[in-house]
């Protein structure tokens, strides 16, 4: 990825220096790569948000980190799924280059016995039929030996096959994870919900979707700062994921919003759903996990909508919105549903 000339690094790497201790941002290697990709001009779209966002305010350690799970993490699943797939690659041409000798070894061998068979039938002295068995008892050790390597390596390379198996499905899975709350993550959601809609539309179940958003998060991160904030955020996904049955899905839709998908749900079950789990955050006491202070409680208000046949996502993501706006105004800690007619 960074295969910059030297002096070009160097230039950036200053660049990226200068500005973290204008801007007062640990060098941390996330914040570090995040600016180097934006000195470095690498990546026009993570630029370009930067950009928009330093013409509003200072640049800041948290927009670091979320366009560094924006643009970065992605695509490191991505780059590491393509180096699985090269190593498997690689595997399976050593595989049939080996496969390939043995077999030239395995025709010159029947070559050999032909041959020592055609030159028995014509000999007439005990000595070169000695002479042509020591030639074949050779030939068949060789051979033995070749079949010996080849086992070993086949073993081998079945080993790195497996492993690399094993590797995939784990960045399979992470690409579908939240990586700080361990739920289902942006990409994971988008793909339910298209298979919810999918299976709405063919008349087989519909389904519900809630928006969940913190109440007052800035201040509360402001109060106590962000590891409290995100040690908040794991507690919101946690009581979300326990208060949901099997099949549903919750997800963290972005910062500290959560999207759930309820299949074979309507909106009168959805905003009992959504009740509960905001009565079960409203129930919990916020304690510091450095110090043990205890930090007061939280709540959330949730937007409930069902999916219209035939509507697109975005429609009914924008009335769960709007629905999720309305629990806002009216107070926050509150579930509103949205109604069965397509958002304005
Ligand atoms: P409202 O009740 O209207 O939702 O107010 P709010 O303060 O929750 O809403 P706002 O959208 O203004 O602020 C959201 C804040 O969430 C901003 C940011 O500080 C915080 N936030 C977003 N993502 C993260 C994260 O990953 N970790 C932490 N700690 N905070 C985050
Ligand atoms: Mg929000
Ligand atoms: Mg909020």
């Amino acid at each position: 990825m960074y295969d910059h000339a030297l002096d070009q690094a160097k230039a950036t790497h200053d660049k990226v220096i200068a500005k973290l201790d204008a801007a007062d941002i640990p060098p941390s290697p996330h914040n570090y790569e995040v600016l180097y990709i934006y000195f470095g001009n690498l990546n026009p779209e993570l630029k370009a948000e930067m950009d928009e966002f330093m013409q509003k305010s200072d640049l800041s350690a948290e927009l670091c980190r979320e366009l560094y799970e924006k643009y970065i993490s992605d695509s490191r699943h991505e780059e590491l799924v393509q180096k699985a797939g090269n190593e498997i690659q690689n595997t399976l041409s050593d595989v049939t280059g080996l496969v390939g000798n043995m077999r030239t070894a395995t025709n010159e061998y029947s070559g050999t016995l032909q041959n020592v068979s055609q030159k028995i039938n014509d000999a007439d002295a005990s000595d070169d039929i000695k002479a042509l068995m020591d030639d074949v008892a050779k030939d068949t050790e060789k051979m033995l030996e070749q079949n010996q390597q080849l086992e070993e390596q086949l073993d081998k390379s079945a080993q790195v096959m497996e492993e690399m198996k094993k590797d995939l499905e784990r960045v399979k899975r992470e690409a579908m994870t939240d990586g700080l709350t361990g739920i289902a993550n942006r990409k994971a959601f988008d793909e339910r919900i298209d298979q919810m809609r999918k299976r709405a539309d063919s008349g087989e179940f519909g389904f519900t979707l809630l928006l969940l958003d913190i109440d007052h998060f800035k201040s509360f991160n402001d109060n106590f700062g962000h590891q409290v904030g995100d040690q908040v955020l794991r507690l919101v996904a946690k009581t979300l994921t326990d208060g949901i049955k099997g099949r549903d899905t919750a997800a963290r839709y972005g910062g500290e919003e959560f999207a759930i998908i309820l299949p074979a749900s309507d909106v009168k079950a959805g905003v009992i759903v959504g009740d509960n789990l905001r009565k079960a955050l409203e129930m919990k006491e916020i304690v510091n996990r450095a110090n043990g202070e205890a930090l007061g409680r939280i709540t959330m208000s949730v937007g409930v909508a069902e999916y219209l046949p035939g509507e697109s996502i975005e429609d009914l993501i924008d009335r769960a919105d709007g629905a999720l706006y309305t629990a806002k105004h009216n107070g926050r800690n509150q579930v509103a549903a949205a109604s069965a007619s397509k958002a304005a």
